[in-house]
């Protein structure tokens, strides 16, 4: 097992994986940039080192920094937690020629899968289901004259999109030229990648995605499924799991399906595959995420297994001590993101000092954050600002004790979505468990 582990990542992931990592007796070291010298993952790793400036480029972006400042401080591994370098093939590429153990994939997979039109290209051959659509094409006619064999609407996404942005519906022919055009656009300013493809767009549909665990001698497990269809901007916003729409039959066939996806690249260490599920129960490879997925811990409620510990110890070249006959779903649980943002006021970020904390506790009750009493939000990262995550026997249970805790919770000083997470909760569709990726569109929020 490793010594000394560094975090390259900040918030509430780096605070969960310098917990697992004090759990299990390593020491941790966090990296930081000079807006967050304040930041509680700072205060809570043994280590911590100034990597650069707010920018993101300019510290949890900057490989040259993270890498020296492991190499200094004698950090065998890197945990690189979800967004930022967590699917950077170059990063974990680098890391192993610094003999430095990324916790995830090898960069070769990441590479693969990180490709979104590579990923479908790989599943069709391993015979899993995907969207329909096409590859990336750059030439406009022949774009269009895609888009009409594929019917409309439809979705221009972009190859090295992620978090939601690069993604564009177009519901007529009339808009595609307009429309393919900013896409790539604004592929190639975001992601420093023009190519985009193109989907149907499949509506109504969940969104279901299955979590893997691959070690390093093979054994692949399902730790079954996490049901994300509460989205605003195609961002998630409450999870549960398990989803209240799977029937045993489907989750074991798309079980089977991830299964048999994750073999097929030889895929090591977590990660997600992320599927649409229509009202038919068919369903079709999205993307894989080859990392951590913010939603994790509602999969750990309900099974009882801790993702980011095997996720170390599958990096340190321990095999399972369970197979999936052992992985049993038990309860329900359900997350809310907590997000410093305005929900009606299309979602806009906010930002400032919170004046006043209370977080929420009582048995099931599980608050991931970084946020303290008088810390200061930055502007320059990410609105989610932590994860209220419930678990009960019963899924009736778990909404009703998801209320209670967003009720008891408090934060003041800076806008939240915890009153609209209510909201959300209270919805008779939301209740019923039959509800779509399109249900904030439709009530009217964008
Ligand atoms: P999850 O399914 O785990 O929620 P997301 O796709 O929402 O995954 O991404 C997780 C985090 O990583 C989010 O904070 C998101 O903003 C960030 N992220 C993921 N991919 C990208 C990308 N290509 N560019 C910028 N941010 C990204
Ligand atoms: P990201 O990499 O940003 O997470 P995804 O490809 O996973 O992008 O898509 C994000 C969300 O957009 C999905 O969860 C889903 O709600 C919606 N979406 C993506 N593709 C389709 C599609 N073909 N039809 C309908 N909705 C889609
Ligand atoms: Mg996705």
């Amino acid at each position: 097992m490793f010594s000394k582990i560094l975090i390259a990542n900040r918030g509430e992931i780096a605070v969960r994986i310098i917990r697992a990592c004090k759990e299990m007796g390593i020491s941790t070291v966090a990296v930081f940039s000079t807006a967050d010298k304040n930041a509680l993952h700072v205060n809570l790793a043994d280590e911590s080192i100034c990597i650069g400036g707010a920018a993101v480029k300019d510290s949890y972006l900057n490989i040259n920094a993270i890498l020296s400042a492991a190499i200094c401080t004698g950090a065998e591994a890197i945990h690189p937690g979800y967004g930022l370098l967590s699917e950077n093939s170059k990063f974990a590429k680098l890391c192993d020629k610094c003999n430095i153990t990324f916790i995830g994939p090898s960069g070769d997979i990441i590479e693969k899968m990180g490709n979104k039109e590579e990923a479908k290209k790989t599943m069709i051959k391993a015979e899993v289901p995907v969207v329909p659509g096409c590859d990336v094409i750059e030439d406009i006619k022949l774009a269009k004259a895609e888009a009409l064999k594929i019917g409309f609407p439809l979705l221009i996404k972009a190859r090295s999109g992620g978090g939601g942005r690069g993604i564009r519906l177009v519901n007529k022919a009339e808009e595609f030229d307009n429309a393919f055009l900013t896409a790539s656009q604004e592929a190639l300013s975001a992601f420093a990648d023009g190519g985009v493809y193109m989907e149907k767009y499949l509506s109504p549909v969940k969104h279901i995605e299955m979590q893997l665990l691959c070690d390093n001698f093979g054994n692949v497990v399902c730790l079954g499924e996490r049901e994300c269809s509460m989205q605003r901007k195609n961002q998630k916003m409450i999870e549960e799991s398990p989803s209240p729409a799977v029937s045993s039959e489907t989750r074991a066939l798309m079980i089977e399906c991830a299964i048999k996806a994750a073999k097929a690249v030889g895929y090591r260490n977590a990660g997600t595959i992320e599927f649409l599920l229509d009202k038919e129960n068919k369903f079709y490879f999205m993307e894989m995420n080859t990392r951590l997925q913010v939603e994790h811990p509602v999969t750990e409620m309900v099974t009882g297994i801790d993702i980011v510990k095997w996720q170390i110890r599958i990096a340190a070249n321990i095999p399972f001590d369970f197979k999936q006959k052992d992985v049993k779903i038990n309860g329900h649980a359900i997350e809310c993101r907590i997000n410093a943002e305005n929900p009606y006021n299309d979602f806009r970020p906010s930002c400032g000092t919170i004046s006043m904390l209370h977080v929420p506790g009582g048995p099931w009750v599980r608050f991931d954050s970084a946020v303290y009493q008088d810390y200061f939000i930055p502007p320059f990262y990410d609105s989610m600002i932590g994860k209220l995550i419930v678990f009960a026997k019963t899924r009736e249970e778990a909404i009703r004790k998801m209320q209670a805790a967003l009720c008891e919770l408090v934060i003041e000083g800076i806008e939240h979505n915890s009153e609209f997470q209510m909201e959300i909760l209270a919805e008779p569709v939301f209740k019923s468990g039959d509800y779509y990726t399109d249900f904030l569109l439709k009530r009217g929020q964008k």
